[in-house]
């Protein structure tokens, strides 16, 4: 399975999937229909799907014009989001499978960037599609759930094999790893990994994909056992209890909401 990230508004990214086999694909996530259509031609593909990842507009606000271009278009989304998702046919839930051609992917439920949140796992491919929950060097906001529930939806993406490659919704990575050297100053990782990040974006290349073993090496919001981590957000945060994660976790993402 082919992956062509497409751009998309600021820093978003659409993600179309092209089975070789078949020709057919799929898009993850569009904001704007007439890029990722430009894509479709370009590749030669038949569009059959698109996966959306949450219910914000800038994952699915091209959802309305795909469906007039392609209109047998299967459009999955979360079933817990479905009124929210334009053009929904199928309504996912947890270990659902979507077809890509010939290729399977497994439904993930992720909450707590929206309440339905749903991640995208090709294990043949070894490919994961994170939307706003995973991003590379960071995670997304709390808007529809709160740090323990962010911490067990990145828990399950974790747990995936170290060597799948994660395709998130945004290109944020410097500004998160920029951050994230604050609070680990002596990971080497983390500042081999931000190297090579500034140096792609002043090529104006896309730092994705990232792989699960990365993340876990550089990635705060998967680092709470990480001393010099804890350490870092006790001297910002000397109230800061002792030993509890999920506490260590939100002081961090409001550091970030800040950064
Ligand atoms: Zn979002």
């Amino acid at each position: 399975m082919e992956i062509v990230p497409v751009p998309q508004l600021s820093d978003n990214y659409a993600y179309l999937l092209i089975d070789a086999e078949t020709g057919k694909g799929a898009v993850v996530d569009c904001a704007e229909a007439a890029p990722v259509l430009a894509g479709v031609r370009r590749h030669a593909m038949r569009l059959t799907a698109v996966l959306g990842t949450h219910h914000h507009f800038d994952h699915v606000g091209g959802n309305t014009d795909l469906l007039a271009a392609v209109p047998d278009l299967r459009v999955y989304g979360s079933a817990d989001d479905a009124p929210r998702i334009p053009g929904i046919t199928h309504r996912l839930r947890d270990g659902d499978t979507v077809e890509v051609g010939s290729a399977r992917g497994r439904v993930i439920m992720i909450p707590a960037h929206t309440s339905g949140h749903v991640a995208y796992y090709f294990p043949d491919e070894g490919v994961v599609f994170t939307g706003d929950t995973l991003f590379a060097g960071g995670c997304g906001r709390l808007f529809e759930g709160d740090a323990a529930q962010m911490m067990a939806s990145l828990a399950r993406l974790a747990a995936l094999p170290d060597d799948t490659r994660v395709y998130c919704g945004h290109e944020y990575t410097e500004k998160n790893l920029r951050f994230a050297a604050t609070l680990e100053p002596g990971n080497r990782a983390l500042q081999g990994k931000l190297a090579a990040v500034e140096s792609l974006r002043r090529a104006n290349r896309p730092t994705v994909p990232s792989t699960i073993g990365e993340e876990k090496a550089t990635n705060p919001f998967l680092r709470t056992d990480s001393a010099e981590l804890a350490a870092s957000v006790r001297t910002r945060r000397p109230d800061l209890p002792a030993g509890d994660r999920v506490a260590l976790f939100a002081a961090v993402r409001q550091l970030k909401d800040r950064f």
